[in-house]
């Protein structure tokens, strides 16, 4: 169940009650693709840093190790020893940006595996199914994410398509939720809007998909190549025809400001594989900006990666020795900066939801894109 505790002008402080406990939004979820964080970060590291929820990847584990292994285990909670909640993507996207050779007809998809070449169909049907083996907490729908340069009668049909693929994807989940071998009989449903740049397309699939009374509701196929500014013209006009009573999460989705903007527009729920890529390449988020500890200028200072940052890498090591790491190219120095960045962005989360609380969401908003922009030079 989710309940908006306070409100800023678009933006929502929530909590969202699940069958693996309770989220507390705006809420940014750890993408562990292939059910672990990429840089050697492990559960306990996660309970460390604020983790609230996780999200894995369909395709990624359909295809390694199966999602029947996963299955037979127990599912991905037990699988990961991980009890809170966790997000599973459909795949679509991956089948759409991964895989090699595919053909869209309206059952589905007929790919090529990026690991083996196998030959592999998924469609609506086979999504659910597999995330209801997965188990997941939440599942997402399965969709279509059309190229941001396609044209218009291209997104008009794919948006359709993927509007009835929706309403297969929910009275399958309905029967998988009802069967005796399910793990998660609570699995949870949410929806995506699509529609590239164009506004009406995006309102018009909105207000379809605002009538099927899902448990939350996405926005999908942004920061794939359009202007910040156009993503964030989409997420102002969609938002207001998602229905309100219901969490919103904008897919992929981003950089710390990105995040801000987000969460101003009224959104709840986020992703980005962006801390744990850059942390693994040395780039650091810092709440004075990003910091690259490559750089030569970092050899003998002592300092840690954020004065004042509470996390595993902050409180005991320098930015010389982590660079040190980094350069010797010891797994070391690749966890700690991931788990930095990661706590960074958890971090961040929980000052959002406590501004929001406080009712100053919009001054903290101001001071940090400002301090985040300033400190480059650090
Ligand atoms: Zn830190």
């Amino acid at each position: 169940m989710y309940k908006i505790l306070k409100q800023e002008g678009a933006a929502k402080r929530a909590e969202f009650q699940t069958v693996h406990g309770t989220v507390q939004t705006p809420v940014f979820m750890n993408v562990g693709t292939i059910a672990a964080i990429k840089g050697a970060v492990g559960t306990e590291d996660l309970e460390q840093i604020g983790t609230q929820i996780q999200l894995s990847n369909t395709y990624h584990l359909h295809v390694r190790p199966g999602d029947e292994i996963v299955h037979k285990l127990g599912g991905l909670h037990k699988f990961m020893v991980w009890d809170k909640p966790i997000l599973t993507d459909s795949g679509g996207f991956q089948v759409f940006s991964l895989a090699g050779l595919r053909k869209i007809k309206e059952e589905g998809v007929y790919f090529h595996s990026h690991i083996d070449g196998r030959k592999i169909f998924m469609g609506p049907e086979e999504s659910m199914q597999i995330q209801s083996n997965l188990a997941s907490t939440i599942a997402m729908a399965f969709d279509e994410c059309a190229p941001s340069k396609a044209d218009r009668s291209y997104v008009q049909n794919s948006v359709d398509r993927t509007a009835r693929w929706l309403a297969r994807c929910k009275a399958e989940m309905q029967r998988l939720n009802q069967l005796d071998r399910t793990i998660n009989k609570n699995q949870l449903l949410f929806g995506i809007n699509q529609g590239a740049v164009y506004e009406d397309i995006r309102i018009d699939h909105a207000k379809r998909i605002a009538e099927m009374d899902l448990d939350g509701y996405a926005i999908g196929g942004l920061a794939v190549g359009e202007t910040h500014e156009e993503m964030y013209h989409i997420i102002e006009e969609t938002v207001p025809y998602l229905p309100k009573d219901k969490p919103t999460y904008l897919m992929g989705v981003g950089t710390p400001a990105n995040i801000l903007e987000g969460v101003e527009r009224g959104i709840d729920f986020f992703d980005c594989v962006y801390p744990s890529r850059n942390g693994r390449h040395g780039h650091l988020y810092t709440k004075f900006g990003k910091i690259n500890l490559f750089n030569a200028k970092y050899e003998l200072d002592e300092r840690p990666i954020e004065e004042g940052c509470q996390c595993p890498a902050c409180r005991r090591y320098s930015r010389a020795y982590i660079r040190h790491l980094l350069k010797a190219k010891e797994m070391l120095g690749m966890r700690l900066c991931v788990l930095h960045n990661l706590y960074f962005y958890n971090h961040l989360m929980e000052e959002i939801r406590n501004a929001l609380d406080e009712g100053r969401f919009a001054a903290y908003k101001k001071e940090m894109l400002e301090s985040m922009a300033a400190g480059e030079q650090q």
